[in-house]
């Protein structure tokens, strides 16, 4: 009965403090809202502070900032990166860097062309094994965003040459699949000093996806300034794992849902997976004081 009780007055509390989303994708990269339409659909989520944190992308922001001001929405300036630690490929997040910065963009740029290469490659590889998908399939997903597998997943899926969205990462296009192939990728200490010149703070993102303790130290070692806590992937054991992380190393946490708009039948993490204010002031006060 008590417990009832705490669950409900969580459960109130959460719905009247504001809180931050800080992991969010839109059509600048797999996301399927555009930056105007998810400042709207966030802002009808109760959000107040937001970072779209596309793949290789910033083009998102300053749309995002102009929705943002219209409807009463913070936007974190955000990015999303990959790096390459022994072969795996990581995901780290950054914040409050110069969007504008020229070493930055043309980075995100070079990013982008590599994504396209490579999603010719998968294209390729797939012929070859007789699935008939063609690359204008995958443009048309991608439109003007960063080309990643959720493209071809999702034009394998229209094409029906699969049945499932997940189905083409477990038998095509996932790792150790006949049509995976790599990314280009940063080392991560090349990463935090690409986000570090341009003013920003890098977080890894998601680490309970794939990362070990030894590799989440290497990473701290790299110059990483936190760690996603919240985030789907992560139950409560997990959050607070990573919290603990956090704490023992003076790090900052980040967290958020990771939306894409519905692509991986995410409709539902929207305004479910949230930080509070406090955490987007630590970094300010990381970085400006
Ligand atoms: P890319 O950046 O092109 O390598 O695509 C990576 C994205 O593909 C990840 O952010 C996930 O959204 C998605 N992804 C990777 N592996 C899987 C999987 N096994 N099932 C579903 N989605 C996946
Ligand atoms: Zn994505
Ligand atoms: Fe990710
Ligand atoms: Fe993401």
């Amino acid at each position: 009965m008590a417990e009832m009780e705490n669950e409900r007055t969580k459960h109130i509390d959460h719905a009247n403090t504001p809180r931050a989303d800080l992991h969010l994708h839109t059509t600048y990269s797999d996301g399927v809202l555009s930056p105007d339409a998810l400042v709207h659909r966030v802002r009808a989520a109760g959000l107040s502070v937001v970072s779209i944190t596309d793949h290789d992308n910033v083009g998102a922001i300053e749309e995002a900032i102009e929705a943002g001001k219209s409807v009463g929405v913070e936007i974190v300036p955000g990015v999303e990166l990959s790096v390459a630690l022994n072969e795996k490929d990581i995901h780290l997040l950054a914040y409050f860097f110069d969007y504008t910065n020229q070493k930055l963009r043309d980075y995100l740029a070079f990013f982008r062309y590599e994504r396209l290469k490579r999603a010719e490659r998968i294209v390729q590889k797939l012929n070859d094994i007789n699935i008939s998908l063609k690359m204008d399939a995958v443009l048309d997903q991608a439109g003007i965003g960063s080309v990643g597998r959720p493209h071809i997943a999702s034009a394998l899926l229209e094409e029906g040459l699969i049945g499932t969205y997940h189905e083409a990462f477990m038998k095509y296009i996932g790792v150790g699949a006949p049509a995976y192939e790599k990314k280009y990728q940063l080392s991560p200490l090349e990463a935090t000093q690409l986000i570090a010149q341009a003013g920003g703070l890098t977080f890894l993102a998601h680490p309970g996806k794939y990362t070990t303790e030894l590799e989440l130290s290497t990473l701290i070692q790299a110059g990483v300034d936190g760690i996603e806590v919240v985030h789907p992937s992560h139950n409560e054991t997990r959050q607070e794992f990573y919290r603990g992380v956090v704490h023992q190393y003076f790090l900052l946490e980040c967290g958020g849902s990771d939306f894409h708009g519905g692509r991986k039948n995410d409709d539902q993490v929207l305004g479910a997976y949230t930080v509070p204010l406090q955490v987007v002031e630590d970094m300010r006060t990381r970085l400006f004081s």
